[in-house]
């Protein structure tokens, strides 16, 4: 089912999300629904925070024909390294793209949706949108890290928002 995105003008947006305990139906049905909808939206990446749910929960699929995704429940960077340029757009901010200096690689600890330890590492556009993600699950939108001068308006089709 496709939930409702929430945009930047909303407060909630800039809310700190809890660490999930357990998964129950609810959580299943999150993780699902956020699914439908990143697709839906032709999005690489959503977190909670964006169907207006406080919870540490993110999806990620930067692959070409949308078959790799990843559900990651409580994420944490674990390590990082090198830098990397990227021009990154946002489904909460939509009509907009900007300059974001990230990490290049990342290696993030996380619970699958069976709530077993993984660890999954990310370079170039995953370990970007993962860190795209994980900033979502703090309150962070990726215009608070835009290079100067750089946020410009683009036309909505052209987006592979995050
Ligand atoms: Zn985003």
């Amino acid at each position: 089912m496709f939930r409702k995105i929430i945009l930047n003008s909303n407060p909630i947006l800039r809310k700190k999300c809890k660490a999930v305990n357990k998964i129950d139906p609810e959580i299943r049905k999150l993780i699902a629904d956020m699914e439908d909808t990143m697709y839906e939206n032709n999005g690489a990446g959503l977190a909670a925070i964006q169907v207006g749910v406080l919870k540490r929960v993110i999806v990620v699929d930067t692959s070409i024909d949308k078959n790799e995704l990843l559900i990651l429940i409580n994420p944490k960077i674990i390590e990082k390294k090198g830098q990397i340029i990227w021009q990154e757009a946002c489904l909460s901010v939509p009509g907009f793209e900007g300059t974001v200096k990230r990490y290049d690689y990342i290696k993030v600890k996380a619970k699958d949706k069976q709530f077993k330890d993984i660890i999954v590492e990310g370079e170039g556009y995953l370990a970007v949108a993962l860190q795209h993600e994980i900033d979502h699950l703090d309150g962070i939108l990726y215009i608070d890290r835009v290079e100067d001068d750089t946020l410009k308006s683009v036309n909505a089709e052209d987006e592979h928002a995050i």
